[in-house]
């Protein structure tokens, strides 16, 4: 029987034991407002589901074509765009989540795809193992992380979806189908990053690399020492990521790197800097933003001032993440590593022409390219920008300028954060968007996987 609208603590036998370090996300029930993280998308489902096994997920899709009905998949909610919304069935793989399998000769994990990245991180360390990389965040899914193209910053190192070898998926049309760079290699380079719309994927195996400690180290440079730098600091640091504050010249600069040292103390002034100031101190002021719009200048600028400057040692799997406790929306685009500067001194100077109301500073990150078909990163070096708004402030007109600054430098929008684009503007941008829905339409035939959003975005309907 397949739990429908309620969470239960059972288990199927092949899912890990090991399961016990992360709650399961808030349950969502059926004629509930869903909401994404930051409130900017709403629906009422008409049923949400949560299958304990391969079998239950099968069962779900094969109704679906049978019966006329869509489906809709949910990670944790953290994409900004619709690709969740739905008002008739909700699937959540929460109730499919751990590691299945682990290889120590291969260094790999085979894991339920509603596993959260957070639980993961713990599991694998457990096994003297990690993943290469990660974004600045924990709470995704590894199944909504791999499927937006989530990422996280360094010159060597590709987006999350390119540390996985091999899916098994659920297809649109209720067959199941595992597949690799080797086996079924299109439908492979088509999944890795799919928006929910090709299948529900139910395991993912990860390519690993033994677990490993960084040194983090947070600076205060100029914009302009910063850019002329730039090369040098992306060769010569594992990661590296700046945040530029609005109406400031001053420069957050973050540098992790892989260390022997030994774990560092986490004191006070940690959690100070790291939760109160960046999250509740910046959340007051957030507040006063809001209301009085003309206080931007100055809070980014206060903000840019009081730049944490220190340096702290942890296992890279509880370094890369922090917590974000003010809410916001955000749009990012992904360039041409070699325009990164160039992009930056535009956009900065737009929002000064403009007189943009923004506090937020813009975060500035840098990926390896690869050969996922609907990864933006695809076939170049990529430089990433993000632009954010305190959730409740007007962000349209500033997002749309900052996009037409980064179609000019012929830039992709990351599949799970705000943009404009759609349909043919959007499909030039990708070399294999034809093959893509070839595989697509073949998967789901009867496009019980796709919602309005997708139709539009994929240029079935008008945008
Ligand atoms: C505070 C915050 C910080 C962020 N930081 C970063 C960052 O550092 N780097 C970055 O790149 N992005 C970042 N993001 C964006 C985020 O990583 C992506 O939007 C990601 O997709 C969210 O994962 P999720 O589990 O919440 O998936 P959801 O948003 O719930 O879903 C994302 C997509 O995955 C699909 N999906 C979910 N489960 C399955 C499944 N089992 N099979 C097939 N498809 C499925 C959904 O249908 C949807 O299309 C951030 C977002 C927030 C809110």
């Amino acid at each position: 029987m397949l739990p429908v609208n309620q969470q239960t603590s059972e288990q199927t036998s092949e899912q890990t034991s090991e399961l016990t370090t992360h709650p399961a996300s808030q349950p969502i029930s059926a004629t509930q407002t869903w909401r994404n993280w930051s409130g900017v998308v709403e629906c009422v489902p008409q049923q949400v589901v949560y299958p304990t096994s391969v079998d239950q997920v099968v069962e779900v899709v094969q109704r679906c074509n049978r019966e006329g009905r869509t489906l809709r998949l949910v990670g944790s909610g953290h994409s900004f765009t619709a690709l969740v919304h739905t008002t008739d069935i909700l699937m959540s793989l929460d109730h499919l989540a751990g590691i299945i399998e682990i290889s120590q000769i291969e260094q790999t994990a085979t894991v339920w795809a509603g596993t959260k990245l957070k639980a993961l991180g713990e599991l694998l360390f457990n096994h003297g193992l990690a993943q290469e990389n990660l974004g600045d965040i924990n709470v995704q899914s590894v199944a909504g992380a791999i499927s937006t193209g989530t990422h996280g910053t360094g010159v060597t190192l590709g987006t999350l979806a390119t540390q996985v070898v091999r899916i098994t998926a659920v297809l649109g049309n209720g067959e199941v189908v595992t597949c690799s760079a080797d086996d079924n290699a299109d439908l492979f380079h088509a999944l890795q990053v799919s928006l929910g719309s090709i299948g529900v994927i139910v395991q993912v195996t990860l390519r690993l690399i033994p677990a490993y400690r960084l040194v983090y180290e947070s600076s205060r440079v100029t914009l302009d020492d910063c850019l002329s730098q730039l090369e040098d600091l992306k060769q010569n640091n594992r990661h590296i990521e700046f945040y530029c504050f609005p109406y400031s010249r001053t420069v957050q600069l973050k540098r992790m790197n892989r260390t022997d040292s030994p774990v560092s103390d986490h004191g006070f002034k940690d959690y100070f800097n790291k939760v109160v100031m960046e999250n509740y101190v910046f959340g007051a002021l957030s507040g006063c933003c809001k209301t009085a719009p003309g206080l931007t200048r100055t809070v980014s600028r206060l903000s840019a001032s009081s730049v944490p400057v220190g340096r702290e040692v942890n296992w890279s799997h509880r370094l890369f993440a922090t917590p974000r406790l003010v809410r916001f929306n955000e749009m990012e685009y992904n360039i041409p590593a070699e325009h990164m500067a160039a992009a930056i001194r535009e956009v900065l100077e737009y929002i000064e022409r403009e007189r943009i109301a923004v506090h937020f500073p813009i975060e500035c990150r840098f990926v390896r390219g690869d050969d996922i078909w609907l990864s933006p990163a695809y076939g170049r070096d990529s430089a990433y920008i993000a632009v954010h708004m305190y959730r409740g402030m007007p962000y349209e007109s500033y997002f749309h300028g900052v996009e037409a600054i980064m179609k000019r430098f012929g830039g992709r929008p990351h599949w799970g954060k705000l943009h404009y684009r759609a349909g043919a503007d959007i499909a030039a941008q990708y070399p294999k968007w034809g093959a893509f829905h070839a595989v697509r339409q073949t998967a789901d035939a009867n496009g019980v996987l796709l919602n309005d959003y997708l139709r539009r975005l994929f240029g079935e309907v008008e945008a």
